[in-house]
């Protein structure tokens, strides 16, 4: 069975809600049509013409990319233009490109905690670098007869509802009666039509992160043995999980900047690095940062990391991590964040498979670095 962009969207939207992105960052579907069927997906991290060009050898019908396809307001569409050009030859040929930008860049296990996987540290505790907000929660109550309630829990639990920081399955249940009578169409599971029924029942209520409202309400109506479940969701006005760019963290042992220079090309996709030294032997609270870190090198700093991994890092930014004496690696805006890119990978193919559709999801083939780096 295809599935359709907006079923690949919702699942997009589930990891990475659009509504956490950084103001003015054009994250989603950036050219298509939510109604079309999909069976094959390319995942990448950049939705430039190699990627178009693959996508279209391959006949996928839809990009999913890190960095947004239209990232600037077009004024035009001019095929003169090598970006009108590319606008127009992904439309001519009905290809669909989605982008989770910086949403992917805050939201929990997006980039960086991607990146800090990759890196095969030894992480004793990771916290967000800067906080940019936290995840929204809803409550959901649902009632549901005596004996049918741990099912449910179990369900809800899978789907993501009910934790609560290292807890899961966290609901509070109370018992009561429910009352009801089948019409004459309906087809009860316990009753009779037209009889009025009081039933024992649990009120359970759980918690739930907002994005997930499909999910976990799709999962309620599948698992609820009654044809009309009775529901209610609120909105909390509760801080969820913190989200943000970046991260903190705290190693279960001290490495040395050698150690994190062998980390860093012994597992990420780049053959170079460039870093500095403040000189220090070791550490022990380090910062990450997938992408281009150097807006960061402060929070780094006051935060006591000895060093940030990162990539893009430009003289200034080497300029202030020398006066704050934070060490820095540059790995490369693009090594530290295609481990997301994989990880997006496997996501959309796990989540796709789980509900049943026929879609390839495929990784772009990775091209070399395009620098070429000399040493005089
Ligand atoms: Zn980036």
């Amino acid at each position: 069975m295809k599935a359709s962009v907006s079923t690949v969207m919702n699942y997009m939207e589930e990891l990475a809600p659009s509504s956490i992105a950084l103001p003015g960052d054009p994250v989603g579907l950036q050219i298509g049509n939510p109604e079309s069927p999909v069976d094959k997906i390319l995942v990448a991290l950049d939705p430039d013409r190699d990627t178009i060009e693959e996508a279209l050898k391959s006949k996928a019908q839809m990009i999913i990319s890190h960095h947004p396809f239209i990232y600037n307001k077009l004024s035009s569409i001019n095929e003169a233009c090598s970006s009108g050009a590319l606008v127009a030859q992904a439309v001519r040929s009905n290809l669909h490109i989605f982008s989770a930008h910086t949403n992917l860049d805050v939201t929990p296990g997006g980039v960086s905690y991607q990146l800090a996987e990759a890196l095969k540290l030894p992480i004793r505790k990771t916290a967000v670098l800067e906080v940019t907000g936290s995840k929204k929660l809803l409550k959901l109550v649902v009632f549901v007869p005596q004996g049918h309630e741990d099912n449910l829990l179990n369900a809800l639990s899978r789907a993501g509802a009910g934790q609560i920081g290292r807890y899961s399955h966290c609901t509070f249940q109370t018992s009561g009666t429910g009352t009801f009578m089948p019409s004459a169409d309906a087809n009860p599971f316990i009753g009779s039509q037209g009889q009025l029924e009081k039933v024992s029942e649990i009120r359970l209520e759980t918690i739930f992160p907002a994005a997930s409202r499909r999910a976990i309400v799709n999962t309620l109506i599948e698992n609820h043995p009654y044809e009309e479940v009775a529901y209610d969701l609120y909105p909390l006005d509760l801080e969820g999980e913190e989200i943000g760019l970046g991260l903190i963290i705290d190693l279960e042992k001290e490495l040395s900047l050698n150690h994190l220079v062998g980390k860093c090309l012994g597992n990420l996709e780049t053959k170079t690095l460039r870093y500095w030294s403040n000189g220090r032997e070791g550490f022990k609270r380090i910062a990450i940062c997938g992408g281009s870190g150097g807006s960061l090198i402060e929070h780094a700093a006051r935060r006591n990391a000895g060093i940030f991994i990162s990539g893009d890092f430009r003289y200034h930014d080497l300029k202030d991590a020398q006066a704050m004496n934070i060490a820095l690696i540059d790995a490369g805006h693009k090594a530290t964040e295609l481990p997301v890119v994989s990880y997006l990978k496997d996501y959309l193919k796990n989540k796709l498979e789980a509900e049943g559709y026929g879609v390839e999801v495929n990784l772009k083939a990775s091209t070399p670095d395009s620098w070429s780096y000399v040493q005089g």
